[in-house]
């Protein structure tokens, strides 16, 4: 019997708000333990809730552009445990009524775009860190950080449309990219500000029912989301065909051995006691507030691919490539609208931009060379006054310098040589020095023909006009 996997994910993401969802401690990462926290965030007695209207807008943000609806009521709830990085004994969630509801992404694939539905997307608070090592004591003691206390977190549910451990990571990683490109989050996964749970079965191919699942829990990278559930998708799976039955159950993924263990069962799982917040009103939010985010929404990436492909002519793929980050598909609009041709722009862009920028570590955002310089440099060559050979040097000094093409090009005399006599008069040099390989092309060893347009291209330091040469190369071959 062939088994098939059904896997939906719990998104948690950090919206970046300067201040945290019910206080006004600071968000930023890597303060000194315990430097951002006030009576509200460390749980004190008798202190007040005030939600951040700014998370709210991120929230709704994120949930449009997963086409969700915005419910005009929201509750929040006490989702009751004790744990020490929790200070208040409960966690301030949404239960019953989230923010919003339904919604639908399409993940693009090469056999057309697969459809994940969105269950809810609904804001919570994140909880401290414990501290387990790194102290003189930590054989005996756990210290606890509450600066991340309270910092605001969307959690997005999809339903369980998926179906194989890569699809999964390639949804959490679209959502990645989905919502860098909005400004809801930051996407650094190390520091914890994006992190999934994923909900896996198995179930006999072709058949309806669902199989009983496992959670297994805080993943925070792309990789070790499909490494786990492919492994607990062949452990669900062995336990079928040995006749035994899964348990429903918490598993942790333990990255060092690709394993996941169990961590507790569901006789052992948390009874939460949902119950609405009596300090926090009803989150209500109105059409025209609606509205007004999504008119500021930034055209999302799925319709600028579209649009590169519509209004460039650009091929899907360079398309697909541009459009990884909104910094690199404005950098591509700044360079075509300062006039270069879309493709060249685009192929500078995927290859030696690229490259360049990877070898130094840099971000799209830091280049040293512009939009417009880009343009400029492929002007340039369009019109004939560097090689195309020439301009991947200049380029390379465009971005060690931050100077101009042109400028680069005029102080280092790297115009092309485009004059007849001049080309003529190197390659008559040229023949006279390798009267063998000029033998040999009258022979028919038509090969040679290359290696005489090199010898030519050498002794014009590379700025030669490469067609140039080789027309009046042949032209002498064929004459002399
Ligand atoms: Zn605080």
């Amino acid at each position: 019997m062939t088994y098939e996997a059904v896997i939906g994910l719990e998104v948690h993401a950090q919206l970046q708000t300067a201040t945290k969802i019910f206080c006004g401690c600071s968000t930023s990462f890597g303060a000194p333990p315990n430097a951002n926290v006030c009576p509200v965030c460390l749980g004190f007695p008798g202190v007040l809730p005030v939600l951040n209207r700014a998370a709210v807008d991120l929230a709704i943000r994120a949930a449009l552009a997963l086409g969700c609806r915005i419910n005009d009521t929201s509750i929040f709830a006490r989702k009751n445990y004790f744990y020490p990085d929790l200070p208040k004994g409960y966690q301030i969630s949404q239960y019953e009524q989230p923010l919003a509801s339904e919604g639908l992404v399409e993940l693009p694939g090469p056999e057309g775009p697969r459809r994940v539905r969105i269950t809810r997307v609904h804001m919570e608070e994140d909880a401290g860190k414990s501290l387990h090592e790194g102290f003189v004591d930590s054989d005996r003691k756990t210290y606890v950080d509450y600066n991340r206390a309270g910092t605001p977190l969307i959690e997005i549910v999809s339903e369980p449309d998926l179906r194989s451990a890569g699809d999964a990571a390639a949804f959490f990683e679209h959502l990645r990219g989905v919502l860098v490109w909005l400004g809801v989050n930051d996407g650094n996964m190390e520091e914890g500000s994006l992190r999934c749970d994923a909900n896996v079965s198995v179930r006999p191919a072709g058949t309806e029912a669902l199989g009983t699942k496992a959670e297994v829990k805080n993943l925070n990278s792309f990789r070790f989301l499909q490494k786990a559930l492919e492994y607990e998708i062949a452990r669900q799976i062995d336990v079928l065909l040995e006749g035994g039955r899964v348990k429903q159950e918490t598993r942790l993924f333990d990255s060092a051995t690709g394993h996941t263990v169990s961590m507790r069962s569901k006789e052992e799982a948390h009874d939460y006691r949902y119950f609405p917040d009596p300090d926090l009103p009803a989150v209500v939010v109105d059409a025209a507030r609606v509205e007004a985010i999504r008119a500021e929404m930034p055209e999302l990436p799925a319709a600028r691919r579209q649009r590169f492909v519509g209004s460039y002519g650009l091929p899907e793929y360079d398309a697909g490539q541009l459009t990884q980050t909104r910094a690199l598909s404005d950098f591509f609009e700044s360079a075509v609208g300062a006039g270069a041709p879309p493709k060249a722009a685009s192929n500078w862009m995927m290859g030696e931009l690229a490259r360049l920028l990877k070898e130094s570590s840099r971000d799209i955002a830091d280049s040293p060379v512009s939009p417009g310089q880009l343009a400029s440099l492929i002007a340039l060559i369009d019109n004939g006054t560097i090689s195309g050979a020439i301009a991947k040097g200049v380029f390379e000094k465009m971005m060690a310098s931050g100077r101009s093409a042109g400028a680069i090009v005029a102080a280092e005399g790297l115009t092309q040589i485009d004059d007849e006599s001049q080309i003529v008069a190197m390659i008559a040099e040229v023949l006279a020095k390798n009267g063998d390989a000029v033998s040999g092309y009258r022979a028919g060893k038509t090969a040679t023909f290359g290696f005489l347009v090199g010898q030519v291209m050498k002794a014009a330091a590379g700025k030669a006009n490469p067609k140039r040469v080789n027309d009046l190369l042949k032209r002498a071959l064929e004459t002399t």
